[in-house]
């Protein structure tokens, strides 16, 4: 007989964006002649810059040959991308850090879940809420989750930071003593960031609680003002206590082409039961090398093209873009008298929901009097009740029209 890892017993159904997809789907098939503008995953839609496509051509042509076939790559990464990443990530930023501190993925879904593996079960996690769920259901498949409570909707274990309009979405620091903590900023699903003087008291209670910051700055390339730190690696000391996940996926529109990284520095140390100081570097690459046999050639060629000059300027368009449909949404909601949060430095805008409707209760009117979808964010923990998402990863005809929909709707939504 084989025994199950009972720990998957406890995770509790997503049913987001599948109660999503019925619902549209149901909807638009009882009126076929409406059209619905989807603004609630988020995907991108630009098309992937003709710098990447071209270094892409160019790998695949290279295998086709004797002398650029390549087979199995460095688990960690190639070093052309790995220094193009050190590079123009870090190093232009006065921000030092070294080629094997960098380990290129498929992906920061896959990091920021992998990660669970190099710590101990008897971490005690602190996760913000709302959040992007990976956190929470990797820590309860390793068992560092405790049961759920099913009337709080919480896990027993996991210490939750809430963030919502009183707090002004920033989260505040426990009040017990944490090993692990998952900070992501610009943040899904809020759009809100910290300041470096913010971020700074986290690297501090870090270091006074030798706990790990586990910083997922997914969103970093969205960030428009200034004092907003792109890496947490520019607070002072954040090196001996963080892991920082950066991802292509939203970056440059590599969501289907897959490629991100993750840099834990050589500083970061952790502890055995016995004290003695163990390099998570060390165990990093251990276990990749172990369970991963690299992101492909040809994916990091193509990432390697975002760094080059004409790059660079391609996908910063890419960027323009969406923010200026983040711009489009959040002055519609305005003009309406919606309040909304997010939206300047990140490609989502967090609303809150008018007239004391749930999350869901505002998904159903948008979708079924609107025609328009967007994520509910009660989906993202439960202190995302009485807030929606909404994207800036459509186009800006369908936001254009969104708005002018939502505006129209006026007594509507906010009566
Ligand atoms: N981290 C955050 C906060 C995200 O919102 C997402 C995707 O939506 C990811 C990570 C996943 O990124 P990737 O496509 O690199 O797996």
């Amino acid at each position: 007989m084989s025994y199950i890892n009972e720990n998957f017993m406890q995770l509790q159904e997503s049913y987001l964006f599948s109660t999503i997809a019925k619902k549209v789907e149901k909807y638009t098939k009882e009126n076929p002649n409406k059209i619905v503008i989807k603004l609630g995953i988020g995907d991108v839609t630009r098309p992937i810059v003709p710098e990447c496509i071209k270094a892409m051509h160019k790998a695949v042509d290279e295998m086709g040959t004797q002398e650029g076939f390549r087979g199995y790559g460095p688990e960690q990464g190639y070093d052309f991308l790995r220094k193009a990443i050190l590079e123009n990530d870090y190093k232009s930023k006065g921000i030092d850090l070294e080629i094997d501190e960098i380990f290129v993925s498929d992906g920061a879904k896959c990091d920021t879940g992998n990660i669970v593996d190099i710590f101990s079960e008897d971490n005690r996690v602190a996760i913000t809420d709302p959040v992007y769920p990976v956190y929470i259901d990797t820590n309860v498949m390793s068992g560092r989750s405790g049961r759920f409570n099913q009337e709080k909707g919480i896990y027993e274990n996991i210490v939750y930071l809430p963030v919502s309009a009183e707090n002004d979405f920033k989260p505040e620091l426990p009040k017990e003593k944490v090993d692990m903590i998952y900070l992501c900023f610009p943040n899904n699903p809020t759009g809100t960031v910290l300041t470096k003087e913010e971020l700074s008291k986290w690297v501090q209670y870090a270091k006074k609680n030798k706990s790990i910051i586990l910083y997922d700055s997914a969103y970093e390339a969205f960030i428009t003002q200034e004092n907003i730190p792109h890496s947490i690696y520019e607070i002072e000391g954040a090196k001996d206590v963080t892991i920082e996940f950066r991802s292509f996926s939203k970056t440059a529109g590599f969501t289907g082409i897959r490629c991100a990284y993750v840099v834990i520095p050589k500083t970061l140390k952790g502890y055995t039961k016995d004290g003695e100081e163990v390099s998570y570097n060390k165990l990093w690459n251990r276990r990749t090398c172990t369970k991963f046999n690299g992101t492909s050639y040809i994916v990091q060629r193509t990432a390697e093209a975002i760094y080059t000059k004409q790059g660079k300027k391609e996908i910063e368009e890419n960027i323009k873009y969406y923010m200026e449909n983040a711009r489009i949404i959040r002055e519609g909601l305005e003009e309406i008298g919606i309040k909304y949060y997010g939206g300047i430095n990140a490609p989502y805008v967090w609303l809150k929901v008018p007239n004391n409707m749930s999350s869901w209760e505002f998904f159903d009117i948008l979708l079924e009097k609107v025609n328009i979808v967007g994520t509910p964010g009660s989906g993202f923990g439960p202190h995302g009740e009485g807030y929606f998402r909404l994207t800036a990863f459509g186009t800006k005809e369908n936001t254009i029209k969104a708005m002018e929909r939502i505006k129209r709707s006026k007594n509507l939504l906010t009566k």
